[in-house]
């Protein structure tokens, strides 16, 4: 019978369907894009194509990465080698009040124009589904759709100031966004703690996540401290659900800094009474207790860091600033062994040393280690941050309404970006939480593990089909072996693919196979059209 004939069958996996239900025993019928059947006994009396044998393997939808970066790499690195490598089969790029399809090659963005002409990415858009073609003509190894970067969008119309906006700027921010909207951006973002979303009041952020909303788009945001000021920053952006009714996706959620750990419960708690009152919030989180970010955004005081890079480096300069900034620093000075340094362009030995080695090593106190380091890169300087506790991240990953999101940048373990400094989180990410949180902790089981990384996070984003293993979705799934997966990356030597993801299908191909990724690009630029996202 011609409709018993399947490209695929996935025979004797444990299937996980992603709703977050006990496994079963089931093969899997893949035609074209989609998965046609599931079954008991299907591969008993079903033909294909090809049968692969999943004896032994935790068969589950492809997993969505809800939270990343990749908008920055996938021009020049479409194989997206470390998202596959986890099972990763869709990702949500744009976030953190940044997105790299509303950079225009207007002179405003001269910098970025440098770093992504560097990566050999020449823009030819000026607005955000032009991004989302060039995408489409390259081709991809797995899905993506991004959010509309409120940073980049301010940037674009407002330079650097720090705003308010004027009445023509706020018109122009409105049209903007709803430009990237009706070019099929799935949200908007932010980044609070940033420039120069750091200029940005809820007065002006409401009416543009209002805009949003009208699309049936979602708001997430990297929200304005992580620490000290956490519930505060995180009643700022429930208030922008509560003010527009858009769902609100607190991004990344964790307490920095030793005098703030526990409050993720007391964070956790805001979120629920806030859905207690109808205001839709949930959260994603990264299996890390360190994050990553510009030196400068987590050492300096805010007014020394202020600005342009080039204020910024002059005050470190100034023997006089210098000092008021040492002073401020040392009233609360981060562990310096919990400091690790990341991308140092021009100095490359600093790398993957923390400042208290990189003081002993330079016979300077570590303050100046860091403060000449700083000047000495004009700011061009990323540090890994050892600021969080276990047991804070554990309250994350228990809490029902975490997605998993990696916060990470699609990479390559061989070829030009090979040596890039990146957190291990965007090769490790999803392995992680399946081999330390599930495996050995036991924080959540693997099919609440999975429901957080598939129908969770594409029912938070409204994406269409997928998240789930059911007939009719798309054929995104990933094979991986419950007893040995585990990530490998670490912050000494990230670009380390993780192991046991056995299988990856994206849209009905073979991405991955026995570990070893295909050359091909099955996935697509995913948009928001009618308040779906395909
Ligand atoms: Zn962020």
């Amino acid at each position: 019978m011609n409709e018993q004939e399947f490209d695929y069958i996935i025979s004797g996996g444990s299937i996980y369907d992603g709703s977050g239900a006990s496994p079963i025993r089931a093969d899997i019928a893949v035609r074209g894009d989609k998965i046609e059947a599931i079954e008991a006994d299907g591969a008993g009396i079903w033909k294909a194509g090809k049968v692969i044998d999943a004896t032994g393997l935790a068969v589950a939808p492809g997993f969505i990465d809800i939270h990343t970066h990749s908008d920055m790499s996938i021009l020049n690195n479409p194989m997206m080698e470390s998202s596959i490598h986890q099972g990763v089969t869709t990702e949500v790029m744009g976030n953190c009040g940044i997105s790299v399809g509303v950079i225009t090659s207007d002179e405003i963005f001269a910098q970025e124009l440098r770093w992504l002409e560097g990566s050999g990415v020449k823009i030819g858009w000026n607005r955000f589904g032009g991004f989302l073609s060039r995408i489409d003509e390259l081709g991809t190894a797995i899905n993506v759709c991004s959010l509309a970067g409120h940073g980049t969008i301010r940037k674009r119309i407002m330079g650097e100031e720090p705003g308010p906006p004027t009445c023509a700027q706020i018109a122009q921010l409105l049209t903007l966004t709803d430009q990237c909207m009706n070019d099929g951006a799935v949200g908007l973002s932010t980044g609070l703690e940033y420039l120069p979303g750091r200029y940005a009041t809820v007065d002006e952020i409401a009416p543009l996540a209002a805009v949003a909303k009208k699309s049936k788009g979602i708001y997430t945001s990297h929200i304005r401290n992580e620490g000290d000021t956490l519930l505060e920053s995180i009643a700022e952006a429930i208030e922008v659900g509560e003010r527009t009714g858009i769902p609100v996706q607190v991004s990344h959620i964790k307490a920095e800094g030793r005098r703030n750990w526990g409050k993720v419960a007391a964070a956790l708690d805001l979120i629920e009474s806030a859905r207690a009152q109808g205001i839709d919030v949930q959260t994603d989180t990264y299996p890390y207790i360190a994050y990553m970010t510009g030196l400068s955004v987590f050492l300096l005081p805010r007014w020394a860091s202020a600005g342009t890079n080039d204020e910024m480096t002059a005050r470190l300069n100034d023997p006089q600033t210098r000092q008021r900034i040492r002073k401020e620093i040392l009233e609360n000075p981060p562990q310096w062994d919990k400091v690790l340094i990341g991308g140092a362009p021009k100095s490359t030995s600093a790398q993957g040393k923390t400042l208290a080695e990189l003081a002993v090593i330079e016979g300077k106190d570590p303050v100046d280690t860091a403060l000449d380091l700083l000047a000495f890169e004009n700011g061009w300087l990323s540090a890994a941050h050892f600021a969080q506790c276990d047991e804070d991240l554990e309250k994350a990953l228990e809490y029902r309404y975490t997605s998993i999101g990696s916060d990470g940048v699609s990479a390559c373990p061989h070829g030009k970006f090979s040596d890039a400094s990146i957190h291990p989180r965007s090769y490790g990410c999803f392995p992680r939480v399946l081999g330390i949180y599930v495996r050995e902790k036991g924080v959540l089981s693997l099919p609440e593990a999975i429901r957080r990384m598939t129908s969770l996070p594409a029912k938070r984003v409204g994406i269409a089909n997928r998240g789930e293993l059911a007939p009719g979705a798309f054929a995104d799934i990933v094979a991986f072996r419950p007893e040995t997966v585990i990530d490998l990356a670490t912050f000494g030597n990230p670009h380390q693919f993780a192991k046991g993801i056995e299988l990856v299908l994206v849209n009905g191909q073979i991405a991955l196979e026995n570990g070893e990724q295909r050359d091909i690009r099955a996935g697509k630029a995913l948009r928001r059209t009618n308040g779906v996202v395909e």
